[in-house]
Formats: structure tokens, sequence, C-alpha cells
């Protein structure tokens, strides 16, 4: 493959020795245009936003092998140009807790603010890690300094935010509108491993697995300020009226990432108490309901007309955002049925500043250790006061409590320590979650930032034929049942694609939720996408240029992931391994990156005609027989129809028209359409040319994966 190259201007960063910034040197900070010296970095850098942040720590990495990482905080062109749902800046460096790269997108104001003054914000220390006393790296017009509150050590982010804008409001009034903040809590002052760091608000948007708020602390600083203004959403653009079309964002904004409940309980996945034991039936629905029941309102990024974010009422009455995956961390992982339980230990994970994620695992290894009469300091699954002792001591314990200092090495280490290893479902150091999903599966463990980034995994409603035709470009077959999930067939090639879709939006700082849903939902097809989201590396680089740029980017942060240890076969971890080395996974996924690697393959425009379902047979309408078919809905189809309906029709049919029957049934035309509906036997995915018989129970489910 080969890097973009845009015929522009230099990147604009912003540069901080911030401990040449503590000592009063006069050159501590630099504004200023920059590009890489390694011919393989300029492509990158050109391009922008994750992609610059990228570059920079790897031609660190090179040029000060053995210095600490520097933070980097970047901003893609989709967010300097204000288009809608870009308002994340990628937050990047190398990761105390795996070593390895990651990187964590975050909402809120201070990404658009950021692109009124740089590209990308540079922070390094040419010293050694310093004490957090409180001091505050302000950023404006006029360069970088350093502004010292005592009083904020120890303080959470979203005081810390309530502060500060206090004291901008009153110490420059003419800029009280043109502030926004990243800070850290009490758990990246004191540099635990999965700290985390937040754009704050009064709901803040956190981010940073892997610990990169240890890496601003350790820098000394407790928040970086942002006063400038901010680029302005553009509001009537084709884009904006393309998401208010798309049903499944809509679903998004309606369940707020919770839809993921009963679509993993439909899958036969949803799992408890260190996601060792399935569950389902009655339970699941008693949470729904305490979910909907706490539910207080809605918020999302900045400009978002789909906003996705849900904020809760907690025990105490203050309010709570929350997504699924962190409190299904929090919750079923830890044996907590009730859903205002994980909401209290999400709000202590955002106090301290802990990774909602990683606690999870960590805390679940704890109780393992309990369960198994390993550690009695330990807390019991179900007993969430125990487990909030446990979060709180991260913040406040004295470094002399051997108990506290092993929970803030994260769960590998506690996994290690206990003998736990082989129940701790972990990849290059950081926790994963156990899917059946193959290709979710694969994902997690092979992605190059961190496993979150491959979040939104909307292949099991894409067009096939498409994602044929970009496989065929690089010498690969699309075998059947590429898009069953657990089938081994394929997943290699759907999980490449979908990392080097991923890692170009995120270099953008487009929301890969809207755009998956987009896709899926085929409000816009990928070429137009591409050309609404990057129109100048279209115009450089043709039809193509976005995965183009994403694979580029895939296969340098492996390279750097190398440099700093990683091994091919850390990406297939003992618990996972008999799955991942089928042939179609892990081994399919590595022949892709070889292929890119050595040339082999580059994605280009492609021109292809849907092919007709695998030409299944449908019965003659004479030999049918009217049968019941009981159908289960999930998410917007549950609150249209009812969560269950028996359905008396013509059998056997094929699933689509099964479908088609389903569609007439309902009266609400802004709900998915339901040939996006995924549908699900015993956990199964169905195809549309699958049989349905008499007494099937069938799950019909149209929802976005990830959140
Ligand atoms: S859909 Fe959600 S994650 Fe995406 S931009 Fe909107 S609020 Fe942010």
């Amino acid at each position: 493959m080969s890097a973009p190259h845009l015929a522009q201007a230099p990147r604009i960063v912003l540069e901080v020795d911030v401990a040449r910034l503590f000592a009063g040197a006069s050159d501590a900070v630099r504004r200023g245009p920059w590009r890489p010296q390694r011919a393989g970095l300029a492509g990158l850098a050109s391009a922008g936003g994750g992609a610059l942040g990228f570059a920079w720590i790897a031609q660190h990495a090179v040029e000060h092998p053995d210095a600490p990482s520097p933070l980097v905080v970047s901003v893609g062109d989709a967010v300097r140009r204000g288009v809608p749902t870009a308002a994340r800046a990628s937050v990047a460096s190398r990761a105390p807790l795996t070593g390895l790269f990651a990187e964590g997108l975050v909402g809120g104001g201070f990404a658009r603010r950021l692109a009124s003054l740089a590209d990308a914000l540079v922070l390094h220390s040419s010293d050694d890690p310093r004490e957090v006393r409180g001091d505050a790296l302000v950023v404006d017009g006029r360069g970088a300094r350093l502004e010292r509150f005592p009083q904020l050590v120890g303080a959470s982010a979203k005081q810390v935010h309530a502060f500060l804008r206090e004291h901008f409001a009153a110490h420059s009034p003419e800029r009280s509108g043109e502030f926004d903040v990243l800070a850290i809590g009490a758990a990246g002052e004191r540099g635990v491993r999965f700290a985390n760091l937040a754009a704050s608000g009064e709901t803040p948007h956190f981010v940073g697995r892997g610990g990169l708020g240890a890496v601003l602390g350790g820098l000394g600083l407790k928040a970086v300020v942002v006063l400038a203004p901010s680029v302005p959403t553009r509001s009537d653009s084709e884009l904006t009226r393309a998401l208010l079309r798309s049903p499944r964002l809509a679903v998004r904004a309606e369940a707020g990432t919770f839809e993921q409940l009963p679509a993993l309980q439909a899958s036969g996945e949803l799992r408890e108490r260190g996601f060792r034991e399935r569950i389902g039936g009655e339970r699941v629905e008693r949470l729904e309901a305490s979910i909907e029941a706490a539910k207080a309102g809605a918020h999302g990024c900045h400009g978002c007309p789909t906003p996705c974010g849900w904020v809760f009422r907690t025990d105490s009455g203050e309010r709570q955002g929350a997504r699924f995956g962190a409190s299904y961390a929090l919750g079923l992982n830890l044996g907590l049925e009730r859903f205002e339980d994980a909401l209290a230990l999400l709000a202590v994970c955002d106090e301290v500043g802990l990774d909602a994620k990683e606690s999870g695992a960590a805390l679940a290894l704890l109780a393992r250790a309990r369960e198994l009469g390993l550690e009695e300091r330990a807390p019991h699954f179900g007993r969430r006061a125990e487990f909030e002792r446990v979060l709180r001591a991260a913040a406040s314990a004295p470094p002399s409590d051997p108990f506290a200092r092993l929970f803030e090495r994260g769960p590998a280490a506690i996994a290690a320590h206990y003998g736990l290893e082989g129940e701790h479902t972990c990849v290059k150091g950081a926790s994963a979650r156990p899917d059946d999903n193959l290709a979710s599966l694969l994902g997690q463990c092979v992605s190059s930032r961190g496993g979150d980034s491959m979040r939104a995994f909307p292949f099991a409603a894409f067009d096939p034929a498409l994602l044929a035709a970009w496989g065929a470009g690089g010498g690969f077959e699309w075998p059947a049942g590429a898009l069953d999930p657990r089938s081994s067939a394929g997943k290699g090639l759907v999980v490449a694609w979908h990392e080097d879709w991923s890692n170009a939006l995120d270099a953008l700082g487009f929301c890969s939720f809207s755009a998956a849903a987009l896709l899926t939902d085929r409000v816009l097809s990928l070429a137009e996408l591409e050309r609404v989201l990057a129109p100048e590396l279209v115009a450089c680089d043709g039809a193509g240029a976005l995965l183009r740029l994403g694979a580029e980017l895939t296969l340098a942060q492996r390279e750097l992931n190398a440099r700093w240890g990683a091994r091919e076969r850390d990406e297939r971890p003992p618990w996972a391994r008999e799955k991942l080395e089928q042939e179609g996974v892990w081994p399919q996924y590595a022949a892709v990156r070889e292929a890119q690697r050595a040339g082999r393959w580059s994605y280009g425009p492609v021109d292809f005609a849907t092919p007709d379902e695998d030409g299944a047979q449908e019965r003659p309408a004479e030999e049918r027989r009217l049968g019941r078919v009981t159908l289960r809905f999930v998410g917007a189809l549950a609150g249209e129809l009812g969560r269950e309906v028996a359905l008396e029709t013509p059998l056997e049919c094929r699933v689509a028209e099964l479908l088609e029957r389903v569609a007439r049934l309902r009266a609400v035309a802004s709900a998915p359409g339901t040939s996006k509906v995924s549908v699900f036997r015993a956990g199964r995915l169905l195809r549309a040319s699958d049989p349905v018989r008499a007494d099937d129970v069938l799950d019909l489910v149209a929802v976005l994966s990830g959140g």
C-alpha cells in the first residue's frame, strides 16, 4: 500500500515540552508546520487528525526509543470543516496498561475549539515524570502557559471543569464562551494504569482505555484548557439530512446504546460474573425495565443530530451518563442485577477517573479470587458496597497498601497474582469480552490501537456483494458463511476491512457509529460517504482513498507495536486460540495484512452487481400450509409490535419473505426497515434465503453493534 499524498500545506502542530515550561524556558512551546522526516510517515501526517497524531508518536519512538511517549491530541479534517457528528478529538500515546499504541476518541466541545488553533497538540517532557500539583496547561491563540490550582488536586474531572469554567469566566470574561477542558481524576494523578481522562461538561465524555489519563498525570498536569472559538457545525449539509434519514441511528438515539442488551440476549451472548455464565429470560426484561425507569435525558457529541448517549438518575438523585458497554462491565459482569448498582459504580469510576471496562474486569477477578478463597480482602460477587470500596481506594489508599497497589496495576496483574490467568479474557495486556461472534473476537484481538476502536461492526447487515468485491481486489475469495458471525469463513477479510474503515474514520474525527449506520441502512453508498467526508483526500487520491488511508495507518500501527514488543502470537491468546486459528479467521487476517504490506492489494473503486441470495429454491405455493411462528422483537420493533407475536403464515417460507410479512404488520414508517433486521434462531444468525418452518421461535434484531 502507499500512503496518501495530499497537495496541501503541512499540518500545524502546537508542541509543548512540559518540563521546560515548568522550568520557565522560553522555547518550551512551539507552534508551526510539522512534517515527519521518515518518508513512510509523511503521507499519514498530511492526512491529519489521528493519522497525524500517530505519525508524531511513531517518529518520536524512532528518535527517542527510551523516552516516554508523548500524549497527542489531534483533530481531523471532518472536525475542522464542522461536519455533523465529527466533533471528536483523537487522544493517543503509548498505553501504560499494555505498553502498546492506544488511541481513543473523545466527544464534547474540546475538539472543535482546538481545531481553530492547530491540527494537533503534542505534550511531552524532557524530564522525569512529576507529581500533579493542580497545574492546568492553558492553550489559546498566543500559545500555551501553566496556571496552578492546588485546590484541584484529587478533584474529579467534572469538578475541575466546573471550577475552571468559573475561574476563566471571572478572569477572562471576554473568553468565557470559548472554554473547554480535558482533565483527569485522582486515578490519573496516581498513575493508575487504567486511568482515563474526560472532556468535561455537565455530562463528561470519557476516553482513555489503556491508561491515557495516567500519561497526562505523568506530565504533572491535571488538565488541559483550551480557550478558543469553536468551529461551527455545518447544519444544512447533505450529511445532516442523510443522518436524519438513517433508521438505525434513530433507533440508537432512542435506545442510547442499550439496544445491545436484548440484542446480545437474542444472540445468546449475554453473560454475567466475569463474563463466564450465560443469562437470559426474565432477568433481562427486569433489567431493561429498570434502565428505562432510570432514564433522565439524552446527550451526545457536539452538533450530532442523533445523539446516542443517555443520562440516568442514580439512587442518590445525581445525573449520570452511561453507555451499555460500561454498565455491562460494572453490572452483570459483577453479579449485580440492579441497573442502579451498575450506575452507582460507574459514578465512582467517573469521579475517580477510572476506565469502567478495565475496572469491571479487575473487580470481577478480585471477586473470583474471593469466591475461590484466595483473597480475604476482595469483594464478593453481587455486593456493590464492597466493589465501591475497592474503586475508592484507587484514589485514596496509602502507597503502603499492597491490595490497593495491586488493583492499580490492572486486571492482567491481578490475574497473574492469584494464578487466574486462565479466567481473564485478556489480549495484549488489555481486557476483552469473550464473544461467540468470531468477527468481534478477532477484531478485539488484532486491533492495533486497543479493542474499543473496533466497536462499530455492522457487517451482519452489510452488502455482501460490496465486501466480496473489495476482497476480490486483493485476490481473496468471499466464501459462503462470511456474514454468519459464528462461521469461521471470511472473518479475516471482514475484520481487516472494518479495521481499515474505522482507522480512517477516526483519523477524520467522524463518528464510526454514524458511518456504519449510513452504510448499513444504505442511506449513502461507500463512494458517496467518502466524497462527503474526505473531499480533498478523494480529489487527490481517487476513489477508495479513505480505505487506503485506513489500511496504511493500520499497517504502520502494527509496525510500531512490533517495535514496542508486540508479537503476532499475542493476537491469539490461549482462551481464544482454538477459534482464532481456524483458517478463515486469524490466518486470513494475517494474509490480508501481508498482501497489503507487499503491495499486492490496494482498495480501489469497485464495480459489481448484487448477486441473487445463493439461489435457494422456494417451495411451490400449493405445497404450503398455514403454520405458526413465534417472533420476538428487540429494540424499536418491540416498542411498536410488542415483545412477542405469534404469526400465522404459509410455511415453509424464506426469511426474506417472512420479513416482508412482518413489514405489513407495522404501522410506524419511521422505524427501521424490516429488510435491515437481523434474524436469529437459537442465537444463530439466519440468511435471507434460510427456511422458516412451523413452530420456529425467531428473534428479530434491528440494532447497530458496539457502544
Ligand atoms: S452517534 Fe453518538 S457517538 Fe456518534 S456523534 Fe452522535 S452522540 Fe457522538
